[in-house]
C-alpha cells in the first residue's frame, strides 16, 4: 500500500490547517515537551504570525532515563486542546502506548509515533484504525524496508493518511547526537508515495546544527520538517539543547522562504 508501484502518484494529506504532501512545504515546529498552557499558547502565536499552522509537543514523552521529566500525560493533552481552541493551530503529539489511542486521537491533528516505537507493532495496529493522520518516524536503526513495513502495518489497518519523519540513525559518529540521514529520501520517494519529513532536531541533537540540516532537508526533497522551537530553551522541560528559539527560528523561516518559497 505504501509502495509506489499500488499508487504512482504522490500522497496528500489534507487538513484543516494545511495540506501536507510534495505539492506544498510545511514546516511543523514547537517545544519537545507540553510543559504549560502559557509556553503552548506563546509559541502558537509565535509561529501563527509566521504562517506556520502545526504545531509539534509532547504530553507523552519516551525519555532515555526513567528519572527524567516523563511529560504531562492526559493532563497535557488537556492543555493542547485548550491552546487549540484558542489559537487554531494543529497539533501533533506523540502516542506512546494503546492504552491512551483513544484520548490522543480525539486531542490532536496527527498522531505522532516516535522512533523507539517504530516497531511497536500492537502500536502501529491500533494508530491502523484511527482516523487522523500518522506521523511515523524512523526507527534508530531502522533499514529504509523495516521503516516502510512499519509504515505497511498502519495502512493495512485502514489508515492510509501516514507520513514519513527521517529523525536521525544511530552510527559510529560522536559528533551529533544522531547521524541525519538525508541520503535516505530520494530511495524512499522513489519506491514510496507518502509525505516524507525531516526532524533536524533529533537528527543533530545541536541547536547550532539544525538550521544547515533544515536547509539541506529541501534539496534533499523533503516534503516538510518537524524542528524543535522554545521561547527559552536553555530552560526547556526536555531537548533545550537542540531547541531553536524564536529569534533563531524566525531567520531560518525566511531562510527558507527563499529557498523554497515555503509558507
Ligand atoms: C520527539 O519528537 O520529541 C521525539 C521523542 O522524537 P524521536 O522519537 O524521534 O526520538
Ligand atoms: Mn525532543
Amino acid at each position: 500500500l505504501a509502495s509506489r508501484e499500488m499508487h504512482r502518484e504522490n500522497t496528500t494529506i489534507t487538513l484543516p490547517q494545511s495540506d501536507i504532501g510534495s505539492q506544498t512545504f510545511t514546516v511543523i515546529g514547537g517545544p519537545c515537551s507540553v510543559e504549560s498552557e502559557k509556553l503552548l499558547v506563546q509559541t502558537a502565536e509565535f509561529l501563527l504570525s509566521k504562517g506556520v499552522k502545526l504545531m509539534r509537543a509532547g504530553a507523552f514523552k519516551p525519555r532515555t532515563s526513567p528519572y527524567s521529566f516523563q511529560g504531562m500525560g492526559l493532563e497535557g493533552l488537556k492543555l493542547l486542546q485548550k491552546m487549540r481552541a484558542k489559537t487554531g493551530i494543529g497539533i501533533v503529539t506523540e502516542l506512546m502506548d494503546t492504552e491512551h489511542a483513544e484520548a490522543v486521537e480525539e486531542a490532536t491533528d496527527i498522531i505522532q509515533i516516535g522512533a523507539r516505537n517504530m516497531q511497536n507493532f500492537s502500536l502501529l495496529k491500533r494508530v491502523g484504525k484511527c482516523r487522523k493522520p500518522v506521523l511515523l518516524k524512523r526507527g534508530l536503526s531502522a533499514t529504509l524496508e523495516e521503516w516502510l513495513m512499519a509504515a505497511e502495518y498502519v495502512m493495512a489497518g485502514g489508515n492510509y493518511q501516514v507520513i514519513l519523519c527521517e529523525r536521525g540513525v544511530r552510527t559510529f559518529n560522536d559528533h551529533s547526537r544522531n547521524t541525519l540521514d538525508l541520503s535516505v529520501i530520494p530511495p524512499a520517494k522513489a519506491l514510496c508515495h507518502l509525505p516524507i519529513f525531516v526532524d533536524p532536531s533529533h537528527g543533530t541533537g545541536k541547536r547550532a546544527y539544525v538550521p544547515p540540516m533544515a536547509l539541506a532537508s529541501i534539496a534533499a526533497g523533503a516534503d516538510g520538517l518537524l524542528i524543535e522551537i522554545h521561547p527559552d530553551p536553555d530552560h526547556a522541560a526536555s531537548d533545550g539543547q537542540q531547541t531553536l528559539n524564536f529569534e533563531a527560528t524566525e531567520k531560518l523561516l525566511t531562510q527558507l522562504k527563499t529557498l523554497a518559497g515555503v509558507l
